[in-house]
This record gives C-alpha cells, sequence and structure tokens, in this order.
C-alpha cells in the first residue's frame, strides 16, 4: 500500500492483529501468515536463538579518477579476522564497512548515533584501498543484521503453530538471494513444494525443542 504503513502487532492461531492507517488497521483472519520482520521478528517468536547487530555502513569521497564501476570492483577481503566490504562508487561515494563483528543489540534501543569507536573500526581497515589511508568517511549509518547461529538463514513453519511461516536470519547476506527466497516463501504459503530444498533454513535449528 503505497504511502502508508501497517504495523503488524499481535499474532494467535489464525487470527492477525495489525494497527495502522486506516482502512489497514483491524483484525484479519488467515490460514498462513508471513513473519518477516528483520530485526524485529523476535516479537514474533521471542524464544527463538536469533541476535541483532549493529552494522556501520561508510561512505567516502573518491581520491580521484578510477573508483567507478568501470575500473574499480565490488570487494571484500579478511584482515587480522576483520571482514571488510565495499562498492564502488555509483555518484554517491565509495562504500565501504565491516561484515559482522558489531554490537548485539535490542533493535528499538540501537545506538543510532556514529560513534568515535565506529569511525577508528572502519579507518583501521579503510587504509587497504590505495587513496584511502587516513581518510575519514564522509558520511555514515547505522544498520541491524538478524543473525542465526550459524549465519544460515530461518526458513519454514513455526513448529509449534502450524500456519505461521517465518522467513528470518538472514545474517547479512540475504538482499542477493530475495528473489529466490521470495519464490519459494510464495511456494510455502500456496502449499506446494518449493523449487529449492529448504532443509539447510530448517527453523528446528533456532527453535526450541518441545
Ligand atoms: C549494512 C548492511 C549491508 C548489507 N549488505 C548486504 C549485501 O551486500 N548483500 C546481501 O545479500 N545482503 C546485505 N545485507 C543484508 C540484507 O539487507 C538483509 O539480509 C535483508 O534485508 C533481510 O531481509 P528481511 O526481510 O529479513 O528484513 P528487512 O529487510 O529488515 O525487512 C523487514 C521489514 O519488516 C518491517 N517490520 C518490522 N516489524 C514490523 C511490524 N511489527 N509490522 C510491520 N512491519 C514490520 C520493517 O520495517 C522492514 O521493512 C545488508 C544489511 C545491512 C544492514
Amino acid at each position: 500500500m503505497s504511502g502508508s504503513r501497517t504495523t503488524l502487532c499481535a499474532l494467535a492461531p489464525i487470527v492477525l492483529l495489525a494497527s495502522g492507517p486506516a482502512p489497514a488497521a483491524g483484525v484479519f483472519r488467515a490460514r498462513r501468515v508471513l513473519i518477516s520482520a528483520g530485526a524485529w521478528v523476535r516479537d514474533f517468536v521471542p524464544a527463538w536463538r536469533l541476535r541483532v547487530e549493529r552494522q556501520l555502513m561508510h561512505w567516502f569521497t573518491p581520491p580521484g579518477p578510477g573508483y567507478g564501476p568501470e575500473k574499480f570492483p565490488v570487494f571484500m577481503f579478511e584482515r587480522e579476522g576483520v571482514t571488510v566490504y565495499g562498492v564502488p562508487d555509483m555518484g554517491e561515494g565509495l562504500k565501504m564497512g565491516i561484515h559482522h563483528g558489531g554490537q548485539i543489540v535490542e533493535p528499538d534501543q540501537v545506538e543510532r548515533s556514529i560513534l568515535p569507536a565506529d569511525i577508528e573500526a572502519i579507518r583501521s581497515v579503510s587504509g587497504r584501498i590505495r587513496g584511502l589511508e587516513g581518510r575519514l568517511p564522509d558520511e555514515s549509518v547505522v544498520c541491524l543484521y538478524t543473525d542465526s547461529q550459524d549465519y544460515d538463514f530461518v526458513i519454514g513453519e513455526r513448529p509449534d503453530l502450524p500456519g505461521m511461516f517465518v522467513a528470518t536470519g538472514f545474517s547479512g547476506h540475504g538482499f542477493k538471494f530475495a528473489p529466490a527466497v521470495g519464490e519459494a516463501l510464495a511456494h510455502l504459503l500456496t502449499g506446494k513444494e518449493p523449487p529449492v530444498d529448504l532443509s539447510l533454513f530448517d527453523p528446528g535449528r533456532v527453535a526450541p525443542q518441545a
């Protein structure tokens, strides 16, 4: 629904409660429901072993020509146990971040301002890119990863609540799989066999044993 947003506020077997701008607010009934609430998923699966991790993205002004996609690669490297990723300047600056290793947080209480330690962390590795030695990012933004213990996705039906499907635990690498995950979820929600084997993503890994 463009221009408005509904907040899912409670869930019970086959009854879904939502609050939000009219006409979305109200009680909806469904045989199957999918929860894909990102960092807020634990509002719906509080007992599942998932962690929310504070992460930073940074943008640097390129020090000169040659940092655009025609020459500069998407990259990822590891140095002394720290994994660094980045993408070329697409007009907004050279983007860089540290993959994992962030503070474990509650999504509604996360520190959204940029701390000196955040800048120091990226400065300590950004100098590996020629031309960025000693430079500070022009802009930094806080975002959140939702991690499973093994960093693999968690996709499937809640064992104790049939009909409630959950897609979570994307652990900082879910975006690129969105079309395939969406297709698999569409099959699950319509009672069909998904086109890919989802056993690797079994919620039983993170759900408490019955
Ligand atoms: C800095 C950063 C860099 C990343 N880089 C990459 C990358 O290079 N490649 C890659 O593959 N992945 C990347 N990811 C990971 C990717 O973005 C996530 O894996 C993916 O977005 C997770 O999808 P999701 O649907 O679980 O959660 P989200 O994309 O967070 O979507 C959840 C949605 O649910 C909404 N919501 C929450 N609670 C409620 C509620 N109660 N009612 C209604 N709506 C609600 C939220 O507002 C949100 O819109 C990155 C993530 C971050 C933070």
